[in-house]
Order: structure tokens, then C-alpha cells, then sequence
């Protein structure tokens, strides 16, 4: 995954810097700058908690966002999978749309899966018409575009910038992406469906990472925080 940093507190502002004088190996430096990353994860609706405990494991203190001081306070946001139409309502009545807006557009590092790929899409398909999508990434998809057949299903993908092999993506109502961007990366896809891509700083999933045990996927959004 090639996500270009924009973390105010990985580079700049050096908070997340090397003590200096320090001779710490650096992979003890970069476990202690991913330690001190703010993560959010949206938390109106929807597998929140899951992803709070997967990003526990990978050693961030990850916390539920639901007001706009809480956004202020991210380093990346994660936005959980669940129902799209609720959580686009939900951002709305929160007033939490507009500052989500404008941190997006600041370049605020986002990971969204399932319903979270929804509303970082350029437009949706098959979503309410009062739905607004956040346009942060340029894709197209048609929610619960799997159709009633394959509702839930779980596939091994391979997926860009992963080592030790495939990665077990469970599907559940999953949105399809029926248009990718030029400028979009396409990290997995599954029977030539994009299922995974990447954008600047937002990176999106139609499926669910934080279902599994296996938080391959959480660190490697952490890892590209870090530069
Ligand atoms: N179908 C749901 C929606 O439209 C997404 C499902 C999910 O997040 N598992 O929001």
C-alpha cells in the first residue's frame, strides 16, 4: 500500500520524533511513534468496537469518535462497516459531516470498510436519496451490489504490500466498486472486482478486517501513518 503521509503528528510537528540522543533500534522507534498515534474510529453505528480492539493489538490506544472535538483530536480515522444510510444520517444529526469534510480535504488518513467504503465513495448506487457521499476517494459503488446470493461470503485475497500470504475477507452486504479513478490504487480484488484501494491517504475495503483475528490489514494502515 503506497499511502502517502499527511499525520500532522508523524512528521512535522516532530511530537512522534526520536528522543534525541536516543539509540533505540529502529524498530523500537517505530513501535513507540506508532504507540503515540491518536486514532479514531467513527463510532454512530456499526462494528466500531471491533475495530477499537484490533487496533488495541496492534499497540495504539485507538477511541470511539462521535463529536467533533473527539475528530479533532485524530491522528487517522477508521470508519467501521455496518449501514451506510444510517451513519450518513447519524453524521448529519452529530454535526460531525461538516468537520469530517473538512478534515478529509486537509488530507486526514482514513481507513474505511464495508459501509465506511460507502460514504468515502465518489457516489453511491442503490443508497437513500437523501445519502451524501463524502468524495474522498474516487470509486463508484452500488451498496449490497453482491446481490441475495452471495449476501455473506468469505474469500482469500491477495492483498498489495501484504506479506505471509492471503488475507481471509469476509464479506457481509458488501458494497460493489463499479468504477475506479485513475488515480485510485486497486490493492486486492476478488474475480476482477476491486475489493480493496488506496488513494492519497484514504485506503478502503468492501469487506471486514476487524471480523478476523488476523490484524495484518490495521497494521499496515498504521505502518503507512508512520512515512
Ligand atoms: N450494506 C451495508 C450498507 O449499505 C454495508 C454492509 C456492511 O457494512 N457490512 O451500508
Amino acid at each position: 500500500m503506497t499511502l502517502t503521509c499527511a499525520c500532522p503528528n508523524a512528521a512535522g510537528s516532530g511530537r512522534l520524533a526520536p528522543e534525541p540522543g536516543s539509540n533505540q533500534s529502529s524498530n523500537d522507534l517505530n513501535a513507540n511513534r506508532q504507540a503515540r498515534l491518536r486514532i479514531g474510529v467513527l463510532a454512530l453505528q456499526g462494528a466500531f468496537a471491533r475495530h477499537v480492539a484490533s487496533l488495541n493489538r496492534c499497540g495504539v490506544e485507538a477511541f470511539e469518535v462521535r463529536d467533533a472535538a473527539q475528530l479533532a483530536d485524530c491522528d487517522a480515522l477508521v470508519l467501521p462497516g455496518g449501514e451506510s444510510t444510517t451513519m450518513s444520517m447519524l453524521l448529519d444529526r452529530s454535526d460531525l459531516r461538516a468537520p469530517l469534510a473538512a478534515r478529509l480535504s486537509d488530507g486526514l488518513p482514513v481507513f474505511g470498510t464495508c459501509a465506511g467504503m460507502i460514504l468515502l465513495a465518489e457516489t453511491i448506487a442503490d443508497g437513500r436519496p437523501d445519502q451524501m457521499p463524502l468524495r474522498a476517494i474516487d470509486i463508484d459503488v452500488r451498496r449490497n451490489g453482491y446481490g441475495r446470493q452471495l449476501d455473506s461470503f468469505e474469500a482469500d485475497i491477495d492483498v498489495a504490500g501484504l506479506d505471509d500470504g492471503p488475507f481471509r475477507a469476509v464479506f457481509i452486504r458488501a458494497p460493489v466498486v463499479t468504477r475506479v479513478g485513475p488515480d485510485v490504487n486497486i490493492l486486492a480484488e476478488v474475480e476482477g472486482d476491486a475489493v480493496m484501494c488506496s488513494s492519497g491517504n484514504v485506503v478502503v475495503a468492501s469487506f471486514h478486517p476487524e471480523l478476523t483475528d488476523d490484524d495484518r490489514l490495521h497494521r499496515l494502515f498504521l505502518q503507512s501513518l508512520l512515512g
